[in-house]
């Protein structure tokens, strides 16, 4: 099987600049627009990989994907031609939309966090010290780094200033572990790894060295203090500490990959979701604008900001692009949150449904804080009922925004004037004028307004293929996001989410893709079948209900399976809640898991085991490194 370097060096020799070759969008955009001979490209790669295969067969995901790229490449120019014409498409790069000092003054405080406050003129050095300091310490334009830190402003230093020199920072929550990073690792490739503190109750670091044993790519890790260069440790301390020289970086393009988000995935490890400057700018830019953000913006980040919602959809990008302040504060203490609100003048704030309910058991709790200074409350990563909605308006005396999106791009919000009956029974339409959406049935077809069908999206900040063109069944052939949710087109123009075909558990705003949790828990000797299923949960929304069929010995109990599934680095927040044990999982007709069936059995019995007093499940609080805190 080719691998994409024999490929890229194919490229090359056909004298493709070598700065396209690790940039897909620009590739992409290349390809389709310029002199590139397309005959001599093909035989080319059919003499190089032919005799191991048909090249434009498309069983090698490698070369589909170049064969893509060629097929797709002009319509693809179009479309980013006519993203630029439209002005959605700027030729800013993220870190200049973010820490623009021109239009917004230098000594307007910026980002805080910490115990430490940060004017925009000193975040802007903070970036460019920390730029240079990170290329001394090795790390080159072109890289990959994966940052795995939790809400600190060192995380937006460390982020934008790799941005600024070219680095591609590869976003990743603190909740994961080496089961889920070892494939983003390899997929990234990446040269160094940010890892987290000691506060935190997982030892980051170990697992760190014990990855980087296993990725000879993976040489430096950014670690919390001084570093020590002979452990092949850069000390994050001395990277993002105050001051520093000129910006350090080469040349770099509106059409360049700027960052990598992760997808939660929806069968096996994240995918690696490439954001260039431009289209991501583009979706910092319309949901800013969507979500009222000013000057004057006080934007409080609770969810882990690594994820897509409270980093730039808008988030944190958001509030800094519109010359606002960004507040990071610790997911997990609702308490906590509501001080900040109070201390901070917060005016903005993102929530998953989860995170709402337990904000409004604590504002019983903490009824003398002043929160009068927040305007929105912005609910998403799942869906918020009605009731929830309503009584978070009242409770906090704010509007209440939902934001149905995901980090391929696609972001629908409720507008900041629509009708309570909108605010409150829709997800929302989408941020930016250029999405196209289609609501299709399962062949495909278009489903008259108001009934319901999978959404696909395309448009000038949706992705058209993740990372090295990997699971290339989520996208049509013309380019639409293909996002797994069902959803119905609302009268308002916005759309209600009413389930999803992908089968993930939805747990308080966290993805649990059922097809890895069962391939893990399978490879326990005493599973012979496994299979997991959402449960209706109180406060998350959703459980992981995981059903398994034992052999003689019989299945292990909930408490062995969680700690066997911990052993082998699943992310705590994926481990089930709950374990039900049957001699045999139904089959369908054709022999597939019945999974129908298994829904509505876990249904009855949360119904019947108190499940809308806690879900049946009946164990231990949400992990705190997680939206549901
Ligand atoms: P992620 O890429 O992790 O942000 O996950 C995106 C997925 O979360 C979407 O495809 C939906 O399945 C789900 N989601 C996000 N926001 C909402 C919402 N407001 N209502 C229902 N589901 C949502």
């Amino acid at each position: 099987m080719a691998d994409i370097s024999e490929v890229r060096s194919v490229l090359a020799d056909l004298g493709i600049a070598r700065e396209l070759l690790h940039d897909e969008a620009r590739l992409r955009a290349h390809l389709g627009l310029d002199s590139v001979d397309l005959s001599e490209l093909q035989l080319e790669l059919a003499e190089r990989f032919g005799a191991r295969f048909d090249p434009w067969d498309g069983h090698d995901p490698t070369v589909r994907q170049l064969a893509d790229l060629v097929g797709a490449g002009e319509a693809v120019a179009r479309a980013a031609d006519a993203y630029r014409r439209c002005g959605w498409w700027r030729p800013d790069l993220l870190d200049q939309l973010v820490l623009d000092t021109r239009t917004h003054p230098g000594h307007r405080e910026a980002l805080v966090g910490d115990g430490l406050t940060l004017r925009r003129a000193e975040l802007d050095a903070a970036v460019s010290g920390c730029a240079a300091r990170l290329v001394e310490g090795g790390i080159l334009p072109g890289d990959n780094v994966l940052v795995q830190l939790p809400n600190q402003p060192r995380f937006v230093v460390l982020v934008l200033a790799l941005v600024r020199l070219g680095a591609r920072p590869v976003l990743a929550p603190p909740a994961l572990r080496a089961h889920e990073l070892g494939p983003v690792l390899s997929a990234a490739r990446a040269t160094a790894m940010a890892v987290p503190g000691p506060p935190h109750r997982f030892d980051h670091l170990r697992m760190a060295e014990g990855l980087r044993e296993r990725h000879p790519s993976l040489r430096t890790l950014i670690v919390p203090g001084r570093g020590d260069p002979a452990r092949g440790h850069l000390g994050l301390d001395a990277c993002t500490g105050s001051g520093g020289t000129a910006a350090v970086h080469g040349p770099r393009y509106p059409a360049d990959t700027a960052l990598f988000l992760l997808s939660s995935g929806t069968t096996g490890a994240p995918r690696l979701i490439p954001r260039t400057h431009e289209a991501f700018g583009h979706v910092v830019r319309a949901s800013a604008a969507a979500s009222g953000l000013s000057p004057e913006t006080v934007y409080l980040a609770v969810l882990p900001v690594a994820h897509g919602f409270a980093f730039g959809h808008p988030g944190v990008l958001g509030a800094l692009a519109r010359g606002g302040k960004a507040v990071l504060g610790t997911p997990g203490d609702p308490a906590a949150a509501l001080e900040l609100i109070e201390r901070e003048r917060v005016t903005h704030c993102a929530l998953t449904p989860a995170v709402a309910r337990q904000w409004l058991t604590a504002r019983t709790a903490h009824r003398g804080r002043d929160l009068s200074s927040l305007r929105v409350l912005q609910v998403g990563g799942a869906r918020l009922d009605e009731d929830t909605a309503a009584r978070l308006a009242e409770v906090f005396d704010c509007r209440i925004q939902q934001v149905y999106g995901m980090s391929e791009g696609l972001l629908n919000l409720t507008r900041l004037g629509d009708p309570p009956e909108v605010a409150f029974t829709t997800q929302g339409r989408p941020a930016s004028p250029g999405d196209e959406t289609l609501v299709v049935d399962d062949r495909g077809r278009p489903v008259p307004d108001g009934e319901t069908g999978e959404l696909l999206a395309r448009g000038p900040g949706i992705i058209t293929a993740y990372h090295d063109g990997s699971e290339t069944a989520a996208f049509t052939p013309d380019g639409f996001h293909r996002t797994g949710d069902l959803v119905r087109r609302h009268p308002s123009g916005g759309f209600v989410v009413v389930g999803r075909v992908k089968d993930v558990v939805n747990r308080g705003g966290e993805k649990v893709p059922a097809g890895e949790l069962e391939a893990l828990a399978l490879s326990h000797p005493r599973v012979h079948a496994a299979a997991a299923v959402p449960m209706p949960h109180r406060v998350l929304g959703e459980a992981v209900c995981l059903y398994v069929a034992g052999g003689a010995d019989g299945a292990p109990s909930l408490r062995e399976i969680r700690r066997f599934l911990e052993g082998a680095g699943l992310a705590p927040f994926k481990l089930p809640d709950h374990l039900v044990e049957l001699s045999a999982l139904p089959l369908t007709e054709v022999g597939k898991v019945d999974k129908a069936r298994l829904r509505e059995d876990v249904r009855v019995r949360a119904a019947r085991e108190g499940g809308e007093r806690d879900g049946g499940c009946g164990r231990q609080p949400p992990d705190a490194d997680g939206p549901c805190g």
